[in-house]
């Protein structure tokens, strides 16, 4: 498998499912042109990465959206959208060509592995033959649970998505199987689930869990302690019997106790020769951290100087008792986020409250310089370490475009004086996303809307270089 292509082709078919958007008019259409921008921005990274399975459904999105969704949306002929229009447009014929450009590489890509699977196949029909002559020899009973056909899975990756929020389809948030994701929703952090797969909300692109074996076996040492197996009747003829592969699915073991012998098919056995035992590429940059519903966040690295470099530029205003701001941008890279830049754009705080103004420059700049939005900052000159309502509305703007967007707080008059966040999905981002009081605070409901990311893989505070950008002046 060439290093770039971590888990299982897809056809060009299926990953353009996954390119599926919809629109919702009632959401501010600044917001799908925003959403366009990052999701072409990271489209191609990924295809200058050459992961093409990455950027085929990034670029297909954005003309799904480009092309058939946003000229539906009731702003979209505005005088005022006019630039962003001939931006959508110029942008479309680029994700065309390089749709046309990725689409032979994939399509050959995915044939060949069709080819291998049916040559695997092909040698585990062999090796059942051999297998079931063993078993029988060995007068092990055993019932085949274990369906090496991954069909079904497929067939999961492959449903219609029914999103919620329209523009959290666009970045790509939501399982392919969410009902069923909802259904082992909990209150604490989950680590994974055995046998799904996933999608990540921001490149909606398809992922194994980390434990799943599809390509390749777990090596021995990593799998569950098996109990001690009974001593069998009569091992010196399975001594002459072919040698049976090493790896048996695990339910056999549980029902070799079982005490009367019946006739049934031979467990179906993992074949494929042992590999050196290292963790998917992609997995190794993956954080390991998830939503609630256990969808992937990509980690987000945080330069350890932000805190007092922000803290530093805000010290006049926090004097003063007002709010600052600061835009947290940064480059995709290896499918790892990095904040490299604190911007502070132009803006008008009060005691409890900051908003941007001239956001046109802040783009601008972030455009010239390549970099995207990963979040923001701001202080709570006098209040404590916590996000306001108002707060949880600015920051849903970030998430629903970026799942693993961050809001970072500085109270410095406080204890904790620093609070990382973000929203919890589900509920909070669906709570907030459809909650229509933006203007002043108010209360909601009394769930778990947000939750503290400093300490958890997730965001990764680092030493390295921060820039910092002061549109004020
Ligand atoms: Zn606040
Ligand atoms: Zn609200």
């Amino acid at each position: 498998m060439p290093q770039q292509q971590p888990v299982p082709p897809r056809s060009t078919k299926e990953l353009g499912r996954l390119a599926s958007v919809q629109m919702d008019s009632n959401t501010p259409i600044r917001l799908y042109f925003r959403s366009a921008d990052l999701l072409i921005k990271q489209a191609r990274v990924y295809k200058m990465e050459k992961d093409y399975q990455h950027a085929y459904v990034l670029y297909m999105k954005y003309t799904n959206l480009g092309i058939k969704e946003l000229p539906r949306h009731p702003m979209y002929k505005d005088p005022e959208n006019k630039k962003a229009r001939i931006i959508i447009k110029k942008n479309c014929m680029e994700a065309l060509d390089a749709l046309e450009v990725m689409n032979p590489i994939l399509t050959k890509e995915y044939e060949q592995y069709v080819e291998q699977m049916g040559q695997q196949r092909r040698l585990e029909q062999k090796y059942d033959i051999d297998a079931r002559h063993a078993q029988q020899l060995k007068g092990i009973t055993t019932q085949n649970k274990y369906d090496i056909d991954q069909d079904d899975k497929h067939q999961a990756s492959e449903e219609q998505w029914s999103l919620q929020n329209a523009l959290k389809d666009v970045a790509g948030v939501g399982s392919n199987d969410r009902s069923y994701a909802l259904e082992e929703t909990t209150t604490g952090p989950i680590t994974e689930y055995p046998s799904r797969t996933f999608e990540n909300q921001s490149d909606g692109y398809l992922y194994e869990p980390r434990n799943q074996e599809r390509y390749q076996n777990v090596p021995a040492s990593a799998q569950p302690p098996i109990p001690p197996k009974p001593a069998l009747p009569d091992t010196k003829v399975a001594n002459h019997a072919p040698i049976i592969p090493p790896k048996i699915s695990l339910e056999l073991q549980s029902h070799q106790e079982s005490p009367i012998p019946v006739p049934t098919l031979p467990p179906k056995v993992r074949l494929v020769p042992d590999p050196v035992p290292t963790p998917l590429p992609e997995l190794q940059n993956s954080s390991g951290a998830t939503t609630e519903r256990g969808e992937p966040l990509r980690r987000l690295i945080v330069p350890k100087s932000l805190q007092e470099k922000f803290l530093n530029i805000a010290q006049q205003n926090t004097n003063r008792n007002i709010e600052t701001c600061g835009i947290l941008a940064g480059t995709l890279k290896n499918n790892v986020l990095q904040v490299t830049t604190l911007i502070i754009p132009k803006q008008n705080g009060t005691s409890d409250t900051c908003t941007t103004e001239n956001e046109e420059e802040l783009f601008e700049y972030q455009d010239t310089h390549d970099l995207l939005t990963f979040g923001w900052i701001h202080t709570h000159p006098s209040q404590s370490c916590f996000l306001s309502s108002l707060d949880l509305h600015t920051h849903c703007s970030y998430q629903l475009m970026l799942p693993e967007a961050i809001a970072i707080v500085c109270a410095p008059k406080h204890n904790p004086s620093y609070g990382v966040f973000r929203l919890t999905d589900p509920p909070g981002l669906d709570v907030i996303s459809s909650c229509r009081i933006e203007r002043a605070f108010h209360p909601h409901p009394d769930l778990p809307i947000y939750t503290d990311t400093h300490n958890t893989s997730h965001v990764l505070n680092q030493m390295h270089e921060l820039h910092v950008v002061d549109l004020r002046r």
